[in-house]
Protein backbone atom coordinates (compact mmCIF):
# COMPACT_ATOMS: atom_id res chain seq x y z
CA UNK A 1 0.00 0.00 0.00
CA UNK A 2 1.69 3.22 -1.37
CA UNK A 3 0.56 6.08 -0.34
CA UNK A 4 -1.04 7.25 -2.42
CA UNK A 5 -2.75 3.52 -2.50
CA UNK A 6 -3.62 4.24 0.64
CA UNK A 7 -5.01 7.44 0.07
CA UNK A 8 -6.61 6.12 -2.87
CA UNK A 9 -8.91 4.68 -1.43
CA UNK A 10 -9.26 7.11 1.05
CA UNK A 11 -8.76 9.62 -1.70
CA UNK A 12 -11.22 7.64 -3.69
CA UNK A 13 -13.58 7.36 -0.79
CA UNK A 14 -13.46 10.92 1.05
CA UNK A 15 -15.02 12.76 -2.34
CA UNK A 16 -17.82 10.62 -1.64
CA UNK A 17 -17.79 9.96 1.90
CA UNK A 18 -16.04 12.88 3.16
CA UNK A 19 -17.67 15.51 1.28
CA UNK A 20 -20.84 13.64 2.70
CA UNK A 21 -20.04 13.66 6.34
CA UNK A 22 -18.69 17.34 6.27
CA UNK A 23 -21.45 18.42 4.24
CA UNK A 24 -23.79 16.67 7.14
CA UNK A 25 -21.60 18.22 9.71
CA UNK A 26 -21.46 21.26 8.13
CA UNK A 27 -25.77 21.06 7.61
CA UNK A 28 -25.42 20.05 11.26
CA UNK A 29 -23.46 22.79 12.30
CA UNK A 30 -25.77 25.47 9.98
CA UNK A 31 -28.50 24.02 11.17
CA UNK A 32 -27.20 24.33 14.94
CA UNK A 33 -26.05 28.19 13.83
CA UNK A 34 -29.74 29.37 12.55
CA UNK A 35 -31.23 27.64 15.37
CA UNK A 36 -28.36 29.36 17.74
CA UNK A 37 -29.00 32.77 15.34
CA UNK A 38 -32.72 32.76 15.58
CA UNK A 39 -32.75 31.63 19.24
CA UNK A 40 -30.17 34.57 19.61
CA UNK A 41 -32.45 36.79 17.61
CA UNK A 42 -35.50 35.69 19.36
CA UNK A 43 -33.63 36.96 22.67
CA UNK A 44 -32.34 40.17 20.81
CA UNK A 45 -36.20 40.51 19.75
CA UNK A 46 -37.42 39.77 23.57
CA UNK A 47 -34.79 42.53 24.25
CA UNK A 48 -35.78 44.29 22.03
CA UNK A 49 -39.41 44.17 22.58
CA UNK A 50 -38.44 44.78 25.98
CA UNK A 51 -36.17 47.62 25.24
CA UNK A 52 -38.84 49.10 23.25
CA UNK A 53 -41.19 49.49 25.86
CA UNK A 54 -39.75 52.36 28.09
CA UNK A 55 -38.48 53.54 24.90
CA UNK A 56 -42.30 54.33 23.63
CA UNK A 57 -43.61 55.08 27.08
CA UNK A 58 -40.27 57.47 26.92
CA UNK A 59 -41.58 59.08 23.55
CA UNK A 60 -45.23 58.94 24.89
CA UNK A 61 -43.65 60.75 28.18
CA UNK A 62 -42.10 63.57 25.42
CA UNK A 63 -44.93 63.65 22.86
CA UNK A 64 -47.01 64.88 26.62
CA UNK A 65 -44.05 67.58 27.96
CA UNK A 66 -44.36 68.88 24.52
CA UNK A 67 -48.45 68.95 24.75
CA UNK A 68 -47.78 70.40 28.34
CA UNK A 69 -45.45 73.45 27.13
CA UNK A 70 -47.44 73.74 23.96
CA UNK A 71 -50.96 73.68 25.44
CA UNK A 72 -50.94 73.78 29.52
CA UNK A 73 -48.01 76.84 29.97
CA UNK A 74 -49.67 79.54 27.30
CA UNK A 75 -52.80 78.38 28.53
CA UNK A 76 -51.42 79.63 32.31
CA UNK A 77 -49.61 82.71 30.72
CA UNK A 78 -53.07 83.32 28.79
CA UNK A 79 -55.06 83.10 32.15
CA UNK A 80 -52.37 85.49 34.18
CA UNK A 81 -52.61 87.71 31.81
CA UNK A 82 -56.49 87.55 32.01
CA UNK A 83 -56.39 87.89 35.84
CA UNK A 84 -53.89 91.14 35.77
CA UNK A 85 -56.37 92.89 32.92
CA UNK A 86 -59.48 92.02 35.22
CA UNK A 87 -57.74 95.20 37.45
CA UNK A 88 -58.36 97.12 34.57
CA UNK A 89 -61.67 96.56 33.48
CA UNK A 90 -64.15 94.21 34.19
CA UNK A 91 -65.56 93.92 30.81
CA UNK A 92 -61.85 93.00 29.69
CA UNK A 93 -61.99 89.85 32.42
CA UNK A 94 -65.66 88.83 31.28
CA UNK A 95 -63.77 88.30 27.64
CA UNK A 96 -60.82 86.94 29.13
CA UNK A 97 -63.24 84.69 30.84
CA UNK A 98 -64.37 83.18 27.44
CA UNK A 99 -60.63 82.83 26.13
CA UNK A 100 -59.62 80.80 29.03
CA UNK A 101 -63.05 78.60 29.09
CA UNK A 102 -61.77 77.48 25.13
CA UNK A 103 -58.05 77.04 26.79
CA UNK A 104 -59.42 74.29 29.50
CA UNK A 105 -60.84 72.19 27.41
CA UNK A 106 -57.43 72.02 25.29
CA UNK A 107 -55.89 71.27 28.70
CA UNK A 108 -58.91 68.81 29.81
CA UNK A 109 -57.69 66.65 27.13
CA UNK A 110 -53.73 66.72 27.56
CA UNK A 111 -54.87 65.14 30.99
CA UNK A 112 -56.58 62.45 28.66
CA UNK A 113 -53.53 61.48 26.82
CA UNK A 114 -51.20 61.57 29.93
CA UNK A 115 -53.76 58.44 31.25
CA UNK A 116 -52.82 56.72 28.23
CA UNK A 117 -49.29 55.77 29.56
CA UNK A 118 -48.15 51.96 29.68
CA UNK A 119 -46.28 52.48 32.60
CA UNK A 120 -42.95 49.24 33.01
CA UNK A 121 -41.17 50.77 35.95
CA UNK A 122 -41.41 53.00 39.15
CA UNK A 123 -38.99 55.25 37.56
CA UNK A 124 -41.44 56.13 34.72
CA UNK A 125 -44.55 55.58 36.87
CA UNK A 126 -42.95 58.97 39.47
CA UNK A 127 -42.47 60.40 36.03
CA UNK A 128 -45.65 60.12 35.43
CA UNK A 129 -46.79 60.91 38.45
CA UNK A 130 -44.88 64.02 38.26
CA UNK A 131 -46.45 65.23 34.91
CA UNK A 132 -49.69 64.50 36.37
CA UNK A 133 -49.43 66.16 39.33
CA UNK A 134 -47.53 69.67 37.23
CA UNK A 135 -50.95 69.37 34.69
CA UNK A 136 -53.25 69.18 38.27
CA UNK A 137 -51.31 71.99 39.41
CA UNK A 138 -52.10 74.13 36.01
CA UNK A 139 -55.44 73.19 35.58
CA UNK A 140 -55.98 74.19 39.40
CA UNK A 141 -54.24 77.62 38.73
CA UNK A 142 -56.10 77.69 35.50
CA UNK A 143 -59.87 76.91 37.77
CA UNK A 144 -59.13 79.56 40.33
CA UNK A 145 -58.27 82.39 37.61
CA UNK A 146 -61.52 81.57 35.24
CA UNK A 147 -63.55 81.27 38.77
CA UNK A 148 -61.68 84.83 39.67
CA UNK A 149 -62.90 86.11 36.63
CA UNK A 150 -66.56 84.82 36.75
CA UNK A 151 -66.85 86.56 40.25
CA UNK A 152 -65.98 89.49 38.55
CA UNK A 153 -68.33 89.38 35.73
CA UNK A 154 -71.31 88.23 38.42
CA UNK A 155 -70.16 91.75 40.38
CA UNK A 156 -70.25 93.60 37.45
CA UNK A 157 -73.82 92.31 36.28
CA UNK A 158 -74.54 93.15 39.82
CA UNK A 159 -73.46 96.56 39.57
CA UNK A 160 -75.32 96.72 36.10
CA UNK A 161 -78.56 95.45 37.67
CA UNK A 162 -78.29 97.66 40.78
CA UNK A 163 -78.00 100.79 38.50
CA UNK A 164 -80.99 99.86 36.40
CA UNK A 165 -82.73 98.98 39.23
CA UNK A 166 -82.03 102.60 40.66
CA UNK A 167 -82.83 104.12 37.45
CA UNK A 168 -86.46 102.23 37.08
CA UNK A 169 -87.17 103.01 41.42
CA UNK A 170 -86.01 106.68 40.38
CA UNK A 171 -88.63 106.65 37.50
CA UNK A 172 -91.17 105.24 39.65
CA UNK A 173 -91.31 107.09 42.71
CA UNK A 174 -89.20 109.93 42.91
CA UNK A 175 -86.41 110.29 45.80
CA UNK A 176 -89.19 111.57 48.66
CA UNK A 177 -88.60 115.57 49.66
CA UNK A 178 -90.84 115.61 52.04
CA UNK A 179 -88.42 115.19 54.64
CA UNK A 180 -86.28 117.82 53.86
CA UNK A 181 -87.60 121.26 55.37
CA UNK A 182 -90.53 118.86 57.00
CA UNK A 183 -92.30 119.58 60.40
CA UNK A 184 -93.57 118.03 62.85
CA UNK A 185 -97.37 118.01 62.48
CA UNK A 186 -97.79 117.53 66.24
CA UNK A 187 -96.05 119.87 68.89
CA UNK A 188 -92.88 117.73 70.12
CA UNK A 189 -93.80 116.30 73.34
CA UNK A 190 -97.53 116.65 73.10
CA UNK A 191 -98.11 112.92 71.59
CA UNK A 192 -97.41 109.38 71.31
CA UNK A 193 -97.73 107.08 68.39
CA UNK A 194 -100.35 104.36 68.92
CA UNK A 195 -99.50 102.43 65.74
CA UNK A 196 -98.40 102.88 62.11
CA UNK A 197 -99.26 101.73 58.96
CA UNK A 198 -100.24 98.17 58.93
CA UNK A 199 -102.99 95.61 57.33
CA UNK A 200 -106.02 97.62 57.01
CA UNK A 201 -104.08 100.87 58.75
CA UNK A 202 -102.74 103.81 56.07
CA UNK A 203 -101.52 105.90 58.15
CA UNK A 204 -99.92 107.17 61.99
CA UNK A 205 -102.23 107.53 64.97
CA UNK A 206 -100.30 110.13 67.04
CA UNK A 207 -102.32 110.02 70.27
CA UNK A 208 -102.58 113.81 71.75
CA UNK A 209 -105.12 116.25 73.96
CA UNK A 210 -108.27 117.24 72.15
CA UNK A 211 -107.33 120.69 70.49
CA UNK A 212 -103.68 120.08 70.17
CA UNK A 213 -102.48 122.41 67.12
CA UNK A 214 -102.33 120.41 64.22
CA UNK A 215 -99.22 121.60 61.37
CA UNK A 216 -99.17 121.05 57.26
CA UNK A 217 -95.64 119.02 57.38
CA UNK A 218 -94.93 121.05 54.01
CA UNK A 219 -95.91 123.69 51.84
CA UNK A 220 -98.29 122.88 49.12
CA UNK A 221 -101.99 123.24 48.26
CA UNK A 222 -104.69 122.49 50.19
CA UNK A 223 -107.05 119.36 48.16
CA UNK A 224 -109.63 118.40 51.02
CA UNK A 225 -111.23 120.26 53.82
CA UNK A 226 -114.20 118.52 55.10
CA UNK A 227 -116.45 118.32 58.18
CA UNK A 228 -116.94 114.74 57.41
CA UNK A 229 -114.52 112.66 55.14
CA UNK A 230 -116.12 108.93 55.56
CA UNK A 231 -114.33 107.41 58.13
CA UNK A 232 -111.59 109.99 58.22
CA UNK A 233 -114.29 112.44 59.95
CA UNK A 234 -112.92 116.39 59.95
CA UNK A 235 -110.24 116.35 57.41
CA UNK A 236 -107.79 118.26 55.72
CA UNK A 237 -105.51 117.17 52.45
CA UNK A 238 -102.83 118.52 51.12
CA UNK A 239 -100.75 118.25 47.83
CA UNK A 240 -97.38 119.24 48.48
CA UNK A 241 -96.43 119.68 44.83
CA UNK A 242 -93.20 117.50 44.72
CA UNK A 243 -95.19 114.21 44.29
CA UNK A 244 -96.03 114.13 47.88
CA UNK A 245 -99.39 114.29 49.39
CA UNK A 246 -100.96 114.28 53.45
CA UNK A 247 -103.62 113.53 55.04
CA UNK A 248 -104.88 114.80 58.72
CA UNK A 249 -108.00 112.84 60.21
CA UNK A 250 -110.45 112.88 63.49
CA UNK A 251 -109.80 116.67 63.67
CA UNK A 252 -112.36 118.21 66.19
CA UNK A 253 -115.71 119.66 64.36
CA UNK A 254 -114.90 123.55 63.58
CA UNK A 255 -111.84 123.75 63.76
CA UNK A 256 -110.17 123.61 60.38
CA UNK A 257 -107.80 127.05 59.75
CA UNK A 258 -107.65 126.03 55.44
CA UNK A 259 -110.00 125.78 52.49
CA UNK A 260 -109.91 123.57 49.58
CA UNK A 261 -107.43 125.34 46.68
CA UNK A 262 -105.50 127.50 49.62
CA UNK A 263 -101.74 127.33 49.85
CA UNK A 264 -99.74 126.47 52.70
CA UNK A 265 -96.73 127.06 54.08
CA UNK A 266 -94.94 124.42 56.26
CA UNK A 267 -95.68 124.49 60.00
CA UNK A 268 -98.96 126.45 59.23
CA UNK A 269 -101.66 125.17 61.45
CA UNK A 270 -104.73 123.54 59.46
CA UNK A 271 -106.88 122.47 62.16
CA UNK A 272 -106.80 120.97 65.84
CA UNK A 273 -106.78 117.27 67.21
CA UNK A 274 -110.03 115.58 67.65
CA UNK A 275 -112.01 111.87 68.26
CA UNK A 276 -114.42 112.38 64.56
CA UNK A 277 -115.16 110.04 62.10
CA UNK A 278 -114.19 106.04 62.98
CA UNK A 279 -112.11 107.26 66.35
CA UNK A 280 -112.14 106.14 69.78
CA UNK A 281 -109.94 108.79 71.39
CA UNK A 282 -108.64 112.08 70.55
CA UNK A 283 -105.90 111.08 68.07
CA UNK A 284 -104.56 112.74 64.44
CA UNK A 285 -104.24 110.11 61.75
CA UNK A 286 -101.87 111.19 59.19
CA UNK A 287 -101.19 109.33 56.02
CA UNK A 288 -98.17 109.83 53.68
CA UNK A 289 -98.36 109.19 50.14
CA UNK A 290 -95.91 109.37 47.33
CA UNK A 291 -97.28 109.68 44.00
CA UNK A 292 -100.39 108.24 45.09
CA UNK A 293 -98.87 104.95 46.55
CA UNK A 294 -99.33 105.00 50.69
CA UNK A 295 -96.03 104.76 52.71
CA UNK A 296 -95.35 104.73 56.34
CA UNK A 297 -95.36 108.31 57.59
CA UNK A 298 -92.67 107.18 60.12
CA UNK A 299 -89.98 106.36 57.63
CA UNK A 300 -89.82 110.08 55.76
CA UNK A 301 -91.31 112.33 58.18
CA UNK A 302 -90.04 114.10 61.79
CA UNK A 303 -92.79 112.31 63.99
ZN1 LIG B 1 -105.40 105.86 62.10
Amino acid sequence: MTARDELAPDDAQVPAAQPLTSRKMLAAARKDMRETERAARREEAHQASRRFTPLRAAGTLAAVCALIAGVAIPAYAATQQDTSSQTASVREAAEGEAQSLEVSEDAASTDLTATTYAATSSEEIEKIEAERAALERAEAEQAAAEEAAAEAAASAEATEAAETTGTVASAEAPAPTVVDGAVNPLPAGSYYVSRSVSSGHDGTDMVAPAMTPIYAVKSGTVTVSSEGYGGWGVTVAIDHNDGTQTLYGHMTYGTRQVAAGQAVEAGQIIGYVGSTGRSTANHLHIELRINGVIVDPMNYLPI
